[in-house]
């Protein structure tokens, strides 16, 4: 499904999968290493791979399997839809990630302030003056901390979240694309995903890259938001329609409990 969006790619990516089985609201983790570990912005090693056609893939998955899931298309509502998550960690790998911490240090983990090592999506990500977070030295706007936590207070969109401000996605959007950035810094969710507050299902359709995700049937296609944002990274070649698969729209109501679908920093 999420290879129908990618043309004139030929790469075979493989993922080591591992399973856990812990409590608490964890359903789901991903990584893949830098390319690069030269200052500045690098490709995942899974982004290299696809967008070269060289190199090998070291793309990682982790599911909690203490949740129950629901693994064909037909998706209980007190079970977890397998494919959208599935297909919301692959991205992770493909380069829908980011490098940064809540110290605004990068993969390095130089201090604030000083040059460190990017993901390419971490070039795009601003304030909501549209400031670039990383600045052309490769370092950290320090200034900015405050930034990294200033959205989605109380689950109520703020609007002064962290943006993405790539062209593409922006024209598709309309606007900036709100970032998840809650308060308190929610360690392997926040800056890697779409805002959940924004993104609500309600002024704006619930996206596969949101953090969290409720039990039952949930989006598995990508919006053209997240499509331009795909674009930004380096993926010039990627389609608004795959025509391997039939689109499943799903407007998804979200109720009080959410279920982080969480990437986890690794090495
Ligand atoms: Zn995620």
């Amino acid at each position: 499904m999420l290879a129908g969006y990618f043309t004139n790619y030929n790469a075979t990516v493989s993922f080591t999968v591992n399973s856990s089985n812990i409590g608490g609201g964890f359903l789901a983790s991903a990584w893949s290493n830098p390319f690069n570990s030269a200052f500045g912005f690098s490709p995942t090693v899974v982004q290299n791979l696809i967008l070269t056609g060289n190199g090998t893939s070291d793309g990682k998955i982790s599911f909690n399997f203490v949740h129950p899931w629901d693994y064909d298309d037909d998706v209980a509502v007190d079970a977890f839809d397998f494919k959208s998550t599935a297909i919301h960690e692959m991205l992770h790998a493909l380069g829908f990630l980011s490098a940064l911490n809540d110290s605004g240090q990068g993969l390095h983990r130089n201090a604030s302030g000083q040059p460190d090592t990017w993901l390419m999506y971490d070039q795009f990500l601003v304030d909501n003056s549209n400031t670039a977070l990383i600045d052309g030295a490769f370092a950290f706007k320090t200034g900015l901390l405050s930034t990294l936590t200033g959205g989605s207070q109380g689950g109520v969109y703020a609007g002064n979240v962290v943006f993405f401000n790539g062209a593409f996605a922006s024209a598709a959007l309309g606007q900036n694309v709100p970032i998840f950035s809650p308060d308190p810094w929610d360690l392997g969710s926040s800056v890697h995903h779409t805002d959940d507050t924004f993104f609500n299902g309600i002024g704006h359709p619930v996206l596969i890259m949101n953090a969290a995700t409720d039990p039952g049937a949930q989006v598995r296609s990508l919006s053209a938001t997240e499509i331009g944002m795909l674009r930004d990274i380096g993926y010039a070649d990627i389609i608004p329609e795959p025509t391997s698969w039939s689109l499943l729209l799903v407007l998804a109501a979200f109720g009080a409990a959410m279920w982080p679908r969480r990437f986890v920093r690794r090495a």
